[in-house]
């Protein structure tokens, strides 16, 4: 069976020969004591993936070369070891890495049971690792309220799309930046947002001043120079959820924050996060947004990318905005 491997770290972007496919055969692999074996069905792509590639220290270790990609990912139980508290025919969630199959510890993966109204794809999305950090990112970190103004960067991805439905739930004048008309007519007419900004405008600067106003949470998902401009139109008390900073992953040498002095005279709050401090509360969560995507309240969107020989160039996407929705790659029939 297929897996893909690191093969090489990239400098600034992926390239094709970051990655190369090896086979490994099934008599390697051992089902030991509360393990299974996982026919892996779809792998999920997501920008932080690129600074895993970075031989840096961060709040995961990077991947080695010669390695497996990690990646969350989608299985099914084919075989148990052991002791194992799986069943044969389990559908499971866990980081599976890209692979074809894949043995797991039973602890490092997860029985997932998709509630009415849902797929077992939601939990790749919103309901899944996207879904909580749009979630706790809103409401704990950002502590919208209902009146308040909300500038969502990325708002067409797949955490942003969340970032925005939530925010018109809470009852905040919300606006979206994405990089194409489609996306921004997206955002409107489906998700419902009071107004979406194409940051490849060449008016964009003066479009972001009238239509913002003053913000008082920016959901920010990409850093670079719209967080500047973000940082120049704050509220008093403000809150910046620093969320994700694409523009900058593929950076070898990423520019320093200039703006940052807004911050003090409007006492302004900019805060990062990640979202597995949050684990223990994902369950409240889940209930939220299952009952919101079972009553059609909120959408979503995905771009399926066949075969995992097509990973590889699948990830780029997240960084030219080729992707249209939660970029997955689907590895086998469920
Ligand atoms: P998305 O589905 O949002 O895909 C990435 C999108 O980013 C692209 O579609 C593109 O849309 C946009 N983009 C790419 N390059 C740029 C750029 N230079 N300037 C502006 N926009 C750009 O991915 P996710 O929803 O999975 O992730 C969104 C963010 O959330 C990422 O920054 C990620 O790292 C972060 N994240 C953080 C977590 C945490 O715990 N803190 C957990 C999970 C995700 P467009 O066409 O609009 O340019």
């Amino acid at each position: 069976f297929k897996q893909i491997v690191l093969r090489e770290r990239p400098v600034a972007d992926i390239l094709p020969d970051t990655f190369e496919s090896k086979t490994k055969a099934f008599d390697e692999l051992h089902v030991g004591k509360s393990q299974a074996l996982v026919q892996v069905t779809y792998i999920s792509l997501d920008p932080a993936m690129r600074g895993w590639l970075r031989d840096v220290r961060s709040y995961v270790p990077p991947v080695k070369i010669g390695e497996v990609m990690r990646s969350g990912g989608l299985g099914v139980v084919v075989s148990v070891g052991e002791g194992s508290k799986f069943q044969k025919g389990d559908l499971v969630q866990g980081g599976f890495g890209w692979t074809e199959y894949a043995v797991a510890d039973d602890k490092s993966m997860e029985k997932i049971s998709p509630p009415p109204g849902t797929t077992p794809l939601d939990f790749l999305n919103t309901l899944g690792m996207t879904g909580m950090t749009a979630y706790f990112g809103l409401h704990d970190v950002g502590q919208l309220k209902a009146g308040e103004t909300l500038v969502v960067s990325g708002a067409a991805g797949a955490v942003g799309a969340l970032v925005c439905q939530l925010g018109k739930q809470v009852g905040a004048r919300v606006i979206g930046i994405a990089g194409t008309s489609d996306k921004c007519a997206w955002l409107e007419s489906d998700l419902g947002v009071d107004k979406a900004l194409n940051y490849k405008s060449p008016t964009f600067r003066e479009d972001f001043a009238k239509v913002v106003g003053y913000l008082d949470v920016y959901f920010d998902n990409v850093g670079g120079d719209i967080l500047e401009l973000a940082l120049s139109r704050l509220n008093q008390h403000a809150r910046i959820v620093l969320c994700g900073g694409i523009s900058a992953y593929n950076d070898p040498q990423p520019k320093g924050l200039k703006g940052y002095l807004t911050l003090i005279a409007q006492r302004a709050k900019m805060q990062g996060f990640i979202v597995f401090d949050y684990t223990d509360q994902y369950p409240v969560a889940v209930k939220k947004i299952a009952a919101g995507l079972a009553d059609g309240s909120i959408k979503s969107k995905f771009h399926i990318v066949e075969g995992l020989q097509n990973a590889p160039s699948a990830l780029p996407m997240l960084f030219s905005g080729a992707n249209v929705g939660k970029l997955v790659v689907k590895v086998s029939d469920e």
